[in-house]
């Protein structure tokens, strides 16, 4: 779609990343880390500035306590993060209960792990999910829960009590978690409940966050996860083989903007509410039914009342057509067909973007 953006000269509300750039100091660290010879190599874990700023951070906004020589561990990306902890948990034949629609990478490394996904099916409106079809879901095969709240693509933030059940259900059947919290700083109605600070849910959860949202560095591809120090290990001892290591000036630099005063993070939420507020208020005021997020910077909506039926045609046709680009949503499932009049636009753009592509979308309405 981005590349479908570009031929067109779309604007792209397609992928998830920011058209603007992120905090000065944050940038001029990164210049500061490469000019001061970080440039080689960094130690297998990460490098330990950026470690001990994963531990500060982790304590400050979450209570949580992690040792950065033992139970953090930096990656490259999220996605990686994902990836090399689905790879050192999972064996053959063992399954994974997973929300759907999902961000895309975690279906693929399932895949490669050769294990089985087990999707829980998220609803619009509200994109909650059935306590009886996830209880369903499991089974004596079930080996990894693997969360994402706040989540991408419905913007859903779990509700304290549905995690909480989760977590029954963890200890129940002995599951481990693997919890991306990368949209951590991108709440809007809820609160971010760290899966991590569940009881007894430290012991069995791997953490999993990243520098690209919260500091909208997306090309940077600086993670971590933080785990006890057996899960770290084991996560670690894949992660050697996918990348190693990844990223030391760029490392540095994130640890100096996890260190950013509180106002940061809240004018970092402040401003996505207003983008979302403004986004959903021009979707829905062109008539299309919008589910507006609670957190995350993307927002769903159903096409219908635009008389489609078929995101994926839908999101063929827009850049050309109306000169603006999203995804449909219906790539994010197991059975397509569940999603199919869906389709997800992002909003971490800049105001006058969003205000042009609801202009270029009124234009086109039929
Ligand atoms: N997890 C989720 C839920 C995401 O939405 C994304 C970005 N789209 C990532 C992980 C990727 O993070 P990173 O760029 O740090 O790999």
């Amino acid at each position: 779609m981005s590349a479908l953006a570009a031929t067109h000269g779309a604007v792209n509300l397609g992928q998830g990343f920011p058209d603007f750039d992120g905090p000065a100091e944050v940038l001029a660290a990164a210049k500061d880390a490469i000019d001061g010879g970080h440039n080689q190599y960094a130690p297998g874990r990460g490098v330990p500035v950026l470690r001990e700023a994963v531990a500060t951070h982790q304590q400050r906004f979450w209570d949580l306590t992690y040792d950065p020589e033992t139970e953090i561990v930096a990656t490259a990306g999220a996605t990686e993060a994902v990836f090399a902890s689905l790879q050192a948990l999972l064996d053959t034949g063992d399954e994974v209960v997973l929300f759907e629609p999902y961000y895309d990478s975690y279906l693929a490394s399932i895949s490669m792990a050769g294990a089985v996904a087990r999707p829980v099916t998220l609803r619009p409106p509200d994109y909650r999910f059935d306590h009886d079809e996830l209880r369903a879901a499991i089974t004596p095969r079930t080996r990894v829960l693997l969360l994402n709240s706040p989540q991408n693509p419905t913007g859903a933030v779990f509700p304290r009590a549905d995690l909480e059940l989760l977590a029954e259900l963890a200890s129940e059947h002995d599951l481990l978690v693997v919890a991306d919290e990368v949209y951590e700083h991108l709440v809007f109605d809820d609160e971010h409940v760290p899966f991590a600070t569940l009881s007894g849910m430290r012991e069995r959860t791997v953490v999993i966050s990243s520098a690209a949202k919260t500091f909208s560095v997306t090309g940077w591809k600086i993670g971590w996860l933080c785990a006890p120090p057996d899960l770290a290990t084991a996560v670690l001892t894949a992660k050697q083989f996918v990348t190693f290591v990844n990223g030391t000036p760029f490392q540095h630099a994130v640890a100096t903007g996890l260190g950013l005063p509180d106002d940061y993070f809240t004018g970092f939420v402040e401003t996505y509410r207003g983008k979302r507020d403004r986004l959903c208020a021009g979707l829905t005021d062109l008539g299309l039914e919008v589910f507006v997020p609670a957190g995350t910077y993307f927002v769903t909506a159903d096409i219908r009342p635009f008389g489609y039926e078929d995101g994926l045609e839908f999101c063929r046709m827009l850049p050309k057509e109306a000169g603006v680009a999203a995804v449909p949503t219906q790539v994010f499932y197991v059975d397509p067909r569940r999603g199919r009049h869906l389709v997800r636009f992002a909003f971490c753009k800049t105001d006058e973007a969003l205000d042009e592509a609801i202009e270029r979308l009124r234009r086109f309405r039929p």
